[in-house]
């Protein structure tokens, strides 16, 4: 039977409340206590831990936390997964486990602003691991590019803010035949797609967006086998042990209640981006999304992706200039309270940004022109609230305001 990661999330063993709540219940406490003081130093030695039910300390593992990456591990089919205080720094400490000084990395040109700053500037000026950016859908480009101290072939699922879609499969290969690590973040498409599935060796996700679906949580997490899990969190030599971004409790708990409703929300987002979406191209406008059969990515999405979650939640238009993106978002925000001017996605309402002056802008315009980024471009995350015709009716009252229609 072929992967679904909602009825995967229906299998995990469920997590009561201390006294029998449906829910789990939150464990507030920084620190454990062992039965006898012989137990402390196999509790360091590592001989005990977490799945044996014994903590240490909260930085380490915390049981509520434990909790929701097993909820990640069971949404990704992974071994196991790792949550984090957010999305940037659980890819971080995924690159610098990997990576040791003198290491490389082959990654898309197209990925998440921060990702990109983290590669072309940080990593090389503080740890001496340099990356070669490449059109990640050009799989010569990609082989190419791979040298005997490439680690890791990096990239989005779906890129942002181009919708370029990954061919996992031919990455993996290209990966694995140099015994590189193909690491995806699935930001963009949790539900949709499952990169494990397909080859990856990590999935990170920047829970932040659809996975908290509320905008009201930082949040990230690594999804990978138990043996890499493990050694992100070795107390001597593990990045997320040792860097510390650390999920809190609380957080943790508040997460694992979204996580029900994921699928139910994924499809809605896809349903209401596929309608919009078609009824741009039908009227001519520069449209891009990946549920449309003229996406080049569409054929490949359409095969890697699992049944019933649609094509994602985000599309872009390209408005042709700066100004009238920027009128366009006035309007649609200040006049027909369509939507929020704001970075980020996978909110309940709609979310719109210039992508070239605001998510890519660490990129240089040499960068933006190379990934396609316009500066007309309007990405846009599609919400669920108010209904699908109302909105529709906003929107392209608002684009005759601006002359597109
Ligand atoms: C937001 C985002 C990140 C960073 O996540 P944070 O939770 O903000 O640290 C990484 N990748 C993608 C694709 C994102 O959209």
């Amino acid at each position: 039977m072929t992967f679904d990661p909602q009825r995967s999330l229906a299998m995990v063993r469920h997590e009561f409340g201390e006294h029998g709540g449906v829910n789990m219940s939150i464990e507030a406490s920084t620190t454990f206590t062992v039965m006898d003081a012989a137990s402390m130093p196999e509790l360091f030695q590592g001989h005990r831990g977490p799945e044996g039910g014994c903590y240490l300390y909260g930085r380490h593992f915390n049981p509520t936390v434990y909790v929701l990456g097993r909820y990640l591990a069971a949404l990704e089919g992974t071994q196991a997964a790792y949550c984090t205080a957010s999305g940037l720094s659980a890819i971080a400490c995924t690159l610098m486990q990997i990576c040791s000084p003198g290491d490389h990395i082959v990654a898309a040109e197209t990925i998440y602003g921060g990702t990109h700053a983290l590669l072309k500037e940080f990593l090389p000026a503080k740890t001496g691991v340099h990356t070669t950016f490449v059109d990640i859908g050009n799989n010569d480009a990609v082989a190419a590019a791979m040298t005997d101290r490439t680690k890791v072939v990096y990239c989005e699922t779906l890129a942002n803010p181009t919708l370029v879609v990954a061919d996992l499969p031919r990455l993996a290969a290209i990966a694995h035949a140099r015994g590189a690590k193909l690491v995806v973040d699935n930001t963009f498409s949790p539900m949709i797609l499952s990169p494990a599935q397909h080859g990856a060796d990590v999935v990170v996700h920047s829970m932040t967006k659809f996975l908290g679906g509320a905008s009201d949580i930082i949040a990230g997490a690594v999804c990978a086998s138990q043996e890499f899990i493990v050694s992100m969190m070795d107390l001597h030599t593990g990045s997320l042990m040792l860097l510390g971004p650390t999920m809190d409790p609380k957080v943790a708990a508040a997460l694992a209640l979204r996580l029900p409703h994921l699928g139910l929300r994924m499809t809605e987002h896809s349903r209401r981006a596929q309608a919009f979406a078609e009824r741009l191209a039908e009227r001519g406008l520069a449209v891009t999304y990946p549920g449309l059969p003229s996406h080049p990515g569409h054929e490949l999405l359409r095969a890697l992706a699992n049944e019933g979650y649609g094509f994602g939640g985000l599309f872009t238009l390209d408005t042709g200039s700066k100004e009238t993106a920027f009128r366009l978002m006035d309007i649609l925000q200040n006049e027909h309270r369509f939507g929020f001017l704001a970075v980020s996605l996978g909110y309940f309402d709609t979310l719109m940004s210039c992508s070239a002056s605001s998510t890519s802008s660490e990129l240089s315009d040499e960068d933006l022109q190379a990934a396609g980024i316009r500066p007309g471009l309007v990405r846009i995350s599609i919400g669920y609230t108010g209904t699908l015709e109302q909105r529709w009716a906003q929107f392209a009252e608002a684009l005759q305001k601006v002359g597109l229609l």
